[in-house]
């Protein structure tokens, strides 16, 4: 007999089946679900790569179907794709389209759904819960598509949704991943620590997508892994971007805008705090704090002599500030 977890994986397998073939084999899932991708821009064959797909808008088409081919209640409320209430079961999803998340291996763990309109009101997307499968904080987006791109690039690009990813990887740049709209974690940052050294991080232009960079940068820092910021212009993400811009521009934007983090701090400066010491001086120990995130003395050291570098202050002063931050090696 199998597993719980095997039987969750199943169910979840399952799911992702029957939502990909309601997308393309109901007049609903055409005119809804299938357009609603081909609007965004997505080819019939990314589509199909991602196994995108669409949950009817009805209360429990999928529970019903599900049940009736023998998965249990218990496994389709474990994975959250089932929800009981009152002894009447409801389909978590319903009305929306399908995003099936993967793991490194390409077992599928959950879903994202994202509804059609732009309605403030309803959450935009919604993600599978919690699960003894789905851990939300140990999971990338697109690692699986990603994985081979990653190891020969020898860099992955992170970024904030699936919309990013699935728009990249069309444009050819399939070393993408992202964090799926959870703060990133460092369990997530080593999942890429096992393909690649190298993180790019690239988030949304506007100042969450901002605030978000930031504190990824030292996270990312104390793994021992190299960290490089490409910033979009006001208003723009990976998506929107990748999706107006011809693919060799995209990759010489991204190959141009592509900042070592100490450089990408230093521009954080010249915008904000230029003329104003105090502010200078808040960033400048702000830079000392990433540097002293590095776990190799040696990196530490060629940092801080950058650092000085770029911001004409005296290197005696950087390692001061660095001693007092860091205990270990010294
Ligand atoms: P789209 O282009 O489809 O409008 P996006 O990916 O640009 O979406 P953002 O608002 O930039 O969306 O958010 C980034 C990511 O955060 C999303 O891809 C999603 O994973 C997550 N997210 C956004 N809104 C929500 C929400 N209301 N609930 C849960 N997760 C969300
Ligand atoms: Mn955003
Ligand atoms: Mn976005
Ligand atoms: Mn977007």
């Amino acid at each position: 007999e199998a597993s719980e977890k095997e039987s969750m994986y199943l169910v979840s397998e399952f799911a992702q089946k029957y939502f990909q073939s309601t997308m393309y084999n109901t007049d609903e899932g055409q005119a809804i679900g299938l357009s609603y991708f081909k609007e965004r821009g997505f080819t019939a064959e990314t589509i199909k790569n991602f196994g995108l797909g669409y949950s009817p808008e009805t209360w429990d088409a999928f529970t019903k179907e599900a049940l009736g081919q023998g998965y249990k209640l218990e496994y389709l409320e474990k994975v959250g794709l089932t929800i009981s209430k009152d002894d009447k079961q409801f389909d978590r999803f319903k009305g929306r389209v399908m995003f099936p998340i993967q793991s490194m291996s390409g077992r599928v763990l959950g879903f994202g759904g994202r509804i059609l309109t732009n309605d403030k009101k309803a959450a935009k997307y919604l993600n599978s819960p919690e699960s003894d499968v789905y851990h939300k904080s140990k999971v990338l987006y697109g690692i699986y598509h990603a994985k081979q791109a990653i190891v020969k690039q020898d860099n992955c690009f992170l970024c904030e949704g699936y919309t990013d990813v699935i728009q990249m990887h069309q444009a050819g740049v399939e070393n993408v991943v992202s964090s799926s709209g959870t703060a990133l974690t460092s369990d997530q940052i080593r999942l890429i620590n096992r393909l690649t050294k190298n993180i790019t991080v690239l988030f949304d232009g506007d100042a969450a997508g901002l605030r978000a960079s930031i504190r990824g940068i030292d996270l990312i820092l104390e793994e021992g892994m190299n960290v490089k910021v490409c910033t979009f212009p006001e208003g723009e993400d990976p998506d929107s971007f990748a999706r107006k811009t011809p693919q060799e521009e995209l990759l010489r934007y991204l190959d141009e805008n592509a900042k070592d983090f100490i450089q990408f701090k230093a521009s954080l400066l010249m915008r904000d705090a230029k003329n104003d010491p105090i502010k200078k001086a808040e960033l400048i120990r702000d830079m000392v704090i990433s540097i002293s995130k590095i776990p190799d003395r040696i990196k530490r050291e060629i940092y801080i002599q950058e650092c000085s570098r770029i911001m004409e202050i005296s290197e005696d002063v950087l390692f001061n500030t660095l001693a007092q931050l860091v205990q270990k090696d010294i």
